[in-house]
């Protein structure tokens, strides 16, 4: 039976990683003891190599369903450049092709096999299935099984087939969105114990969060572009028209950007999305139809440049930045006007569902106002409790001045509590400041203890504590019923346990509009060579990739290129450091980083410095002579020596035997406890040998024994 230990060893070799996240390593113990399992985890969380690892490490094929056959193509290319056995089958294919598929599929050669949804329920392929060994089963965008979630469809409802034809083979089904509803429905349909539902926080602290009011939009966004140069990033628009205008306005000031919407041929938005896809568009101007489907990793930044309708689609739109895990930006624009449009298109739309919708604007409208932390007005949002500051947004990096609301909030909370937890919000402000009002009357509410205990503060004023207490968490409002206020388990916490509230002022006005300033420190000489690099890394990804037919991105990561920076790898021994670098990927592509960081290194005195005796090391992998070497770098040999010998200490892989031979070692070994151990001094030990062995040969010895105390 397979282990973790072997998944860790299979995530190394196949995908350059070192360790499992968190949730991953969960998810796929449960697999190998054979449990199914629902993992839920945001876009960028890591869910594919929840299965594709117990597929590699198992024996058998894996089989996962996937909705969106760009995405499926994308991974199975992904795969295959890692040197994973992998394939997909779908109506894109020809027969022929798909035939190819399924023998490659009898003949046991695949580790995984992509498949769309019409396809395993297609009646000719359960044959097929019944003949191969299968190790697991894989649901990708599981929530399109239920009618509640964003994304239905009608075909994922029938997989329920799955548990009933293959009993004891473990069913993995991913999502990146799924409120309570819809977890249930996924659990009740695929037959995945309720117990087995892994939940990862949905928190995405790479991105920085910013809302910014919209005058001078046009103004705002190139320089925003200006001081985000050569990155990647998506403009919102709302309109068609817009999209096309904020890209000519990009254009002309000399930025690749490019618009796509519906409006456009499917010819035509193919090829933008691919030139985005490929590095060769920098911005894409799009109303919400783009960035479905594509999972293009290093997308820096998004900007909103009108508001959208609600958090989910806020949400899930700036969730397409940052996927590699590195800082990313979020930028909205926040304009009154935009806010009338959007409700006045809610109100007129012939929709029971009108309410609902203007609910949800009403709670991005509260985010886009909010004074407090507002990754804790977003988590909040989306039920997962957070109360912290973030510290990566622009109200943690602005604080407006906070008091301590902790009375006004028991006050508020107190008399909810009293009226039985729940009570719509304009009617809990009439009790506390002691309104006469029918209602009031009507339920005895002005029996209740807390009635008229707020008095001293306006009706307004409690509206704006109460939109704060909302979005800190400590009250609830289901998403239907926008006017009802709840009663939860943090709101417990202050009532009963005495939890602190931090509040803002109500002032009677609205937000200061000031911009945060970003201070900037010229960078070093040693940045500027680093920044220079990547820049140079990224190109040579981009070429490669182009030869490979593949994404950039899927070749290596903007992680993987940071992590190159950090480690600045010149000889072929320290690539297997670095994150994203599977060993086909070395093989493939190793060489080609590794002379260009060679070549840059040697280049620059200040980053040469750093890297001596790695650059030593990468001389001596291509066989030149310590004397060799002493000369092209125009360093001294004795330094070079050391370098051989430190090499060795640090564990590179150095053959020494050329400079130490057996006999060479064993009788200096000797000297040296004749001289009391490893701390005698180099001349000492030299004298007692009569100088009949070289300094090299004694360093490496005192290496050698230092590395066997070290036991490497
Ligand atoms: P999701 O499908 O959940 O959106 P992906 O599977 O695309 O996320 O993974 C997001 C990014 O994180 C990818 O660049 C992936 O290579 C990287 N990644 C996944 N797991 C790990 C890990 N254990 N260590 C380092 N990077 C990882
Ligand atoms: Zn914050």
């Amino acid at each position: 039976m397979a282990n973790l230990e072997q998944g860790l060893a299979a995530l190394k070799q196949y995908f350059g990683y070192e360790s499992f996240r968190p949730l991953q390593e969960k998810t796929i113990t449960y697999l190998l003891e054979g449990k199914d399992v629902l993992t839920l985890m945001p876009t960028g969380g890591g869910k594919s190599i929840c299965f594709q690892i117990p597929a590699i490490i198992l024996e058998g094929t894996c089989i996962v369903v996937s909705p969106l056959i760009a995405l499926m193509q994308d991974q199975v290319e992904g795969l295959v450049a890692n040197g994973i056995r992998a394939a997909f089958l779908n109506s894109s294919q020809t027969p022929s092709e798909q035939q190819d598929i399924e023998t490659r599929l009898l003949q046991r050669q695949l580790d995984l096999l992509y498949i769309s949804p019409e396809k395993i329920i297609s009646p000719g392929f359960i044959p097929v299935l019944n003949t191969i060994k299968i190790n697991l089963f894989a649901i990708d965008e599981a929530h399109c099984i239920s009618m509640w979630g964003h994304d239905f469809r009608q075909e994922y409802t029938k997989l329920g087939f799955i548990r009933e034809q293959f009993p004891g083979i473990p069913i993995l089904a991913l999502t990146a969105s799924a409120e309570k509803v819809t977890r249930l429905d996924i659990t009740r349909q695929l037959g995945i114990p309720e117990e087995h539902i892994l939940v990862a926080s949905f928190d995405r602290p790479n991105i920085y969060l910013e809302v910014r009011p919209g005058r001078k939009r046009m103004e705002q966004i190139t320089d925003f572009v200006h001081h985000n140069r050569k990155q990647s990033g998506i403009v919102y628009c709302l309109s068609r028209k817009s999209t096309e205008q904020v890209a000519a306005r990009l254009q002309a000031a000399g930025y690749k950007a490019a618009f796509y919407h519906a409006g456009m041929s499917a010819r035509d938005r193919a090829s933008t999305q691919s030139d985005f896809i490929a590095d060769r568009t920098q911005i894409i101007c799009a109303t919400i139809a783009f960035g479905m489907g594509i999972d293009k990793s290093n997308v820096r930044w998004i900007i909103h440049y009108n508001l959208p309708k609600n958090m989910e689609g806020y949400y899930q739109e700036i969730g397409r930045a940052g996927r590699d895990g590195l800082p990313a930006q979020a930028l909205l624009f926040y304009t009154v006007a935009d806010l009338q449009m959007l409700r006045d298109m809610l109100t007129q739309q012939e929709s029971n569902q009108a309410e609902l919708q203007l609910a949800k604007l009403e709670r991005i409208q509260q985010y886009a106002e909010s004074l407090v932390c507002r990754r804790r007005v977003l988590l909040n949002y989306f039920g997962e409790p957070f109360h912290r500051d973030c510290d990566n947004c622009d109200t943690c990096k602005q604080p407006h001045s906070g008091i301590d609301g902790t009375i006004i909030a028991q006050k508020a909370l107190s008399a909810l509590y009293r009226t039985g937890g729940r009570e719509s919000n304009s009617l809990l402000i009439h009790i506390l400041r002691g309104s006469r009002k029918k209602e009031v009357l009507e339920k005895n509410y002005h029996e209740l203890k807390s009635y008229g205990c707020g008095a001293e503060h306006s009706y307004e004023a409690w509206q704006f504590y109460l939109v704060q207490l909302r979005n800190l968490g400590y009250l609830e409002s289901p998403p239907d019923q926008k006017n009802m206020v709840l009663i939860n388990d943090a709101s417990k916490r202050v009532l009963f346990s005495g939890e602190k509230v931090k509040l803002i002022r109500f002032s009677g006005s609205g937000r200061s509009t000031e911009t945060p300033v970003k201070i900037s420190r010229g960078p070093s000489q040693t940045q500027r060579d680093l920044s220079e690099l990547y820049d140079l890394l990224i190109e040579l990804r981009r070429s490669l990739a182009v030869k490979a037919g593949i994404p950039p991105y899927s070749l290596l990561s903007d992680a993987d290129i940071q992590s190159m920076i950090e480690q600045l790898p010149v000889s072929t021994y320290e690539l297997h450091s670095v994150s994203g670098m599977s060993q086909k990927k070395i093989a493939d592509y190793g060489n080609f980083f590794r002379q260009a960081i060679l070549s840059f290194v040697s280049d620059r005195p200040l980053l040469a410095k750093k890297k001596s005796k790695a650059l030593t090391f990468a001389y001596l992998e291509k066989g030149l002579s310590l004397e060799e070497i002493a000369s092209l770098r125009q360093l001294k040999l004795v330094t070079i020596e050391d370098h051989a010998a430190q090499l060795y200490t640090d564990g590179f892989p150095l053959d020494i035997r050329p400079f130490l031979p057996l006999d060479a070692e064993v009788v200096i070994r000797e000297a040296i406890h004749k001289a009391g151990g490893v701390k005698a001094p180099l001349k000492t030990l030299h004298d007692l040998l009569f100088g009949q062995y070289s300094y090299l040969a004694i360093k490496l010895t005192l290496a050698k024994m230092e590395r066997e105390r070290m036991q490497i």
